[in-house]
């Protein structure tokens, strides 16, 4: 069963370059932003701006022009002159109001825009008055020709007095003017100044997103290196061991890798269980191999392969005996094979009780046993067996419906001495041996039964074991 993931390595991934992508969008709008104010900026210099500063350098030379038209209009002679000079002053007038009105629409000094105004009506007025005067003058010395009168005197004077009026109005209005133009040049400088410093704070903006770009996309190498790279490299140690612990296989978190190591730690344990299965199967294989299943005693084969190993080991002489259940046919038939079955059971309890547990046990068939225990002499095993025997005729097996069933047992036994065989004895010769002493207990048991069963009967044949291995094999007595 998968664990759902909510926010897995695709989402993630989205989250990590969308915010990479939003940083970058951020430089483009605000690069694409400064360039905009910037063009509009350059586009108000070049246009606006630099056309003010010209028009304002323009009304200076007019305004200077006034001072001279002033003099030509005083100095006039005749009408024609007077008229001349009236319209020069008045066409410069002209220009310098259509100039002056440029300007007051343009984001200019209030103040000074009113002072020029009204030294420009007070300039219009003086030159009106002078014309007037100068008019008078040239008419009354047409009319008389003599030696000049108070009246024309005092003319004289009024002319000289204007005339220096319109040089100090003239000069007012071109000190203005230049004022105009110095606040245009500072405006100018102020516009230039805020046009750096926008490009500063632009460069000092596009640094940071430029840093904070390179930290996420660090972040992100950092998140994919340990995130992700370092927590798959670490399943795959875990899984690459000989023994693979399933410890080793649990990530924390919640996402692809985590779920990954949770199906691989599941896949290893359903592994292991059934490694674990198979050990158990191949053991109780192995197990049905050399044993018998009703009594749980070893087969001839084991009870081969064990007394090879005893005849190798044993520092004391080697019984092996032959034991046979007496007329156990009859029990079969008396009582059925399950009530057969239960007897050979009960049997082998009673024999195993009367052996050791190193010594070797095995069911050769039917209601037959074969025992090797390792024992110093044949009457001490003669002893060992008729305990055996005794046991098992006095203690009769109890039935499932009442009564008991008693049993006996006839054994023949012999003796190998001489042991232990070396470490490289041929195991063809000790089953050779092995062989001709379960000959040789067979027939001791065959003479037990002869005899009238329930007893023990030693083989008149004993071995030696090193001998019977070193010459023919050969029989001691
Ligand atoms: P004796 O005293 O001469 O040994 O006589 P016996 O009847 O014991 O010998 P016999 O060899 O004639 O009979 C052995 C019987 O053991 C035959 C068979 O039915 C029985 N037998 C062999 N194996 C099994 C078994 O696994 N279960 C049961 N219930 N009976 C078995
Ligand atoms: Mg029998
Ligand atoms: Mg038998």
């Amino acid at each position: 069963m998968s664990r759902q993931i909510i926010f897995g390595l695709t989402a993630r991934t989205v989250v990590v370059f969308s915010f990479a992508a939003i940083l970058a969008m951020g430089a483009t709008i605000m690069t694409g932003r400064v360039f905009d104010r910037l063009r509009a900026s350059q586009e108000r210099l070049t246009k606006v701006e630099v056309e003010e500063l010209m028009t304002s350098v323009r009304l200076i030379q007019q305004t200077e022009t006034l001072i001279g038209l002033g003099l030509m209009l005083t100095h006039a002679d005749n009408h024609n002159e007077r008229r001349r000079a009236i319209m020069e002053l008045n066409d410069r007038q002209a220009w310098i109001a259509e100039l002056t009105s440029e300007l007051t629409s343009a984001d200019q000094d209030q103040r000074l825009i009113e002072q020029a105004a009204d030294a420009q009506r007070r300039l219009s007025e003086n030159i009106q008055t002078l014309s007037a005067v100068v008019r008078d003058r040239i008419d009354a010395r047409h009319s008389e020709k003599g030696p000049a009168s108070p009246d024309q005197e005092e003319q004289a004077r009024r002319i000289r007095q204007l005339s220096m009026d319109n040089r100090e109005l003239a000069g007012q209005l071109s000190v203005l003017m230049s004022y105009f133009s110095a606040s245009k040049r500072r405006q100018l400088q102020n516009q230039s100044e805020k046009l750096i410093q926008d490009i500063q704070d632009h460069k000092r903006n596009l640094f940071i997103l430029t840093i904070l770009l390179l930290l996420s996309t660090l972040g992100a190498g950092l998140y994919f290196k340990y995130g992700v790279v370092d927590r798959v490299v670490k399943l795959q140690r875990a899984v690459d061991q000989d023994e693979v612990d399933p410890a080793n296989l649990t990530l924390s978190g919640n996402d692809e890798v985590a779920q990954l190591a949770y199906t691989v730690n599941r896949y290893v344990r359903r592994i292991q269980s059934q490694e674990a299965r198979m050990k158990q199967i191949n053991a109780d294989l192995a197990f049905l191999a050399e044993h018998d299943p009703l009594t749980q005693l070893a087969n001839r084969r084991h009870f081969d392969i064990a007394t090879r190993q005893l005849l190798q080991h044993s520092r004391t002489p080697l019984c092996i005996a032959i034991i046979d259940i007496d007329h156990f046919k009859r029990v079969n038939d008396r009582y059925g094979h399950a009530v057969g079955d239960l007897a050979l059971q009960h049997v082998v309890r009673w024999i195993q009780a009367g052996l050791r547990e190193s010594d070797v046990l095995a069911r050769l068939g039917g209601e037959e046993f074969c025992v090797a225990a390792p024992m110093q002499s044949i009457m001490s095993a003669c002893d060992v067996f008729d305990r055996i025997r005794q046991r098992i005729a006095n203690e009769p097996m109890p039935l499932d419906h009442g009564g008991s069933l008693r049993l006996t047992l006839s054994s023949g036994l012999t003796l190998i001495e001489g042991l232990p065989l070396p470490q490289d004895a041929d195991p063809e010769q000790m089953q050779h041996l092995l062989n001709a002493a379960l000959r040789a207990a067979d027939e001791a048991l065959y003479t037990a039964k002869h005899g009238g069963r329930n007893q023990v009967r030693a083989s008149s044949i004993l071995f030696n074991a090193m001998k019977y291995l070193s010459d023919a094999p050969e029989v001691m007595s």
